[in-house]
């Protein structure tokens, strides 16, 4: 089964990718794994993304869909994979279906993971991440034995400055304007897979596998 799987920042996306491929067992592509692996190779593609990395300049599509085009090549691909952080626009994703097309792949399906403004932003906002370790916690969902407190090293528990509204706010702007025209793409081929986010992972995972089955 070859998949793709979107959602906004805080939507849960990573680790349903995670479990996702596990139960389908195919192959998991992030493009930031992706980048890393290609430039450790140092293949062609990876030399060129690395050229304007190096630059802190944006890598332009046509390198990154050929750095895509180098991993759905590679054999583990073979029995299905599951894309991750990529198309992020509707112009990568027109190149994505050609270069699918080129290579004789076809999509199964496209899993867009949604979840209430508000609670994203609540999700962000309540984050607080350990000053010493790093270990992670939410005022809501995970909240450390004595406040303000790591559970594991005793050191302050802090909130990260771009873990604020107004931050999760615009960047949940910037994502609904780059995926808005996707999702919409998707939809009119019949691809597209809305899944209510918002639910107990478990949930989430056997919504996710229902709809594929379709
Ligand atoms: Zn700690």
């Amino acid at each position: 089964m070859n998949i793709l799987i979107m959602g906004p920042p805080g939507a849960g996306k990573g680790t349903q990718a995670e479990v996702l491929v596990k139960e389908l067992n195919i192959t998991h592509i992030s493009t930031g794994d992706m980048f890393r692996v290609a430039i450790q190779e140092g293949t062609e593609m990876g030399m060129k993304a690395k050229e304007y990395m190096d630059k802190g300049a944006l890598v332009p599509d046509e390198v990154v869909i050929g750095l895509v085009k180098d991993r759905l090549a590679k054999p583990d691909c073979a029995g299905g994979f599951l894309l991750d952080g990529f198309p992020r626009t509707l112009k990568q994703a027109k190149a994505l279906d050609a270069t699918l097309r080129e290579m004789g792949i076809r999509l199964d399906g496209v899993i867009n993971i949604e979840v209430p403004r508000e609670k994203l932003i609540a999700r962000v906002t309540g984050r607080r991440v350990c000053r010493s370790c790093g270990a992670s916690y939410h005022v809501l969902f995970n909240r450390p034995e004595v406040e303000g407190k790591c559970n594991s090293c005793g050191g302050e528990l802090y909130q990260r400055s771009d873990d604020n509204e107004e931050a999760a706010g615009y960047r949940l702007d910037v994502y609904e304007a780059q995926t808005q025209p996707l999702v919409d793409y998707y939809a009119t081929q019949g691809l597209l897979r809305d899944i209510n986010g918002d639910q107990d992972i478990n949930k989430v995972l056997k919504d996710i596998l229902a709809s594929l089955i379709k």
